[in-house]
């Protein structure tokens, strides 16, 4: 598995490109709002993703996506998704339909053909706690919830043939290879996250001190070796969603935009 970081900034974040991934070229996690500018500097195109994952629907995980939709849709012209009659499969939490129809509604007239190709081309797929679930492309995703202020889902990643199938919601974290909190403060799931067998788990702190809304570097560095990860596990665990640039803090290092991790 592929995981490329397009963004790490989180809602405040002077100026870092806003959080967001692709997993092997195909998938998209998250859709901020600068999430076009940030797949052309890693030189992606929309039409390349078949499958989107939104965590929750903070303006800092959603309000791109009428953008990347509208570009997805049309790019390529002749050869473009509107013109194949392709379909985007969405993923996200409950009510995640209604909401990006209304930023959809927001951004262009509610006459506007748009709105009819949201409807017939976007596939929503709202998950819940420890669904698992198969994806384009051989993958299986499993989610679990955080501990924030909307319903908000944590992505635990895995590739199908190497998990022997899709697996069941009793193993899937054992199976993983790639771990996104999402936005979290920290709680037990967070424990959960930190014990599983992923070869990278990227976790949310804005690198700040406590303050109750995100993890700190400090905390999140104390339950990971509460956890039992070593030193020699730092690699495995990166912060992400920063409220500026950093490198590291402490032991912790942050991912940077046009990182790339090979997942084995
Ligand atoms: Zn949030």
């Amino acid at each position: 598995m592929n995981v490329k970081i397009l963004g790490n900034g989180g809602f405040y974040n002077e100026g870092l490109p806003y959080n967001a991934m692709a997993i092997d070229g195909h998938v998209l996690v998250e859709t901020p709002p600068d999430i076009l500018q940030s797949l052309m500097r890693q030189r992606m195109r929309p039409p390349q993703m078949d499958t989107v994952f939104i965590s929750h629907i903070h303006g800092d995980h959603c309000f791109g996506f009428p953008f990347f939709f509208f570009n997805w849709l049309y790019w390529g012209d002749a050869d473009s998704h509107y013109k194949k009659g392709s379909r985007l499969a969405v993923i996200g939490p409950g009510g995640l339909s209604g909401h990006l129809r209304e930023l959809m509604r927001l951004a262009i007239p509610p006459e506007h053909p748009y709105l009819r190709d949201f409807d017939e081309r976007v596939q929503i797929i709202e998950i819940d706690e420890d669904d698992v679930i198969a994806v384009k492309g051989n993958l299986w995703f499993g989610f679990r919830r955080t501990a924030h202020s909307l319903p908000t889902f944590s992505l635990i990643a895995g590739e199908v043939g190497r998990a022997g199938g899709v697996p069941s919601s009793s193993d899937y974290l054992e199976k993983a290879l790639f771990v996104y909190s999402s936005d979290t403060s920290m709680f037990e799931g967070v424990r959960v996250l930190l014990g599983s067998g992923a070869k990278l788990i990227l976790c949310d702190t804005n690198g700040e001190n406590e303050k109750e809304v995100h993890m700190s570097p400090r905390e999140l560095m104390a339950a990971a070796t509460a956890q039992g990860l070593s030193g020699a596990d730092s690699g495995r665990l990166r912060g992400i969603h920063m409220s500026r640039r950093m490198e590291r803090v402490g032991e912790l290092r942050f991912v940077q935009p046009g990182e790339e991790f090979t997942l084995l």
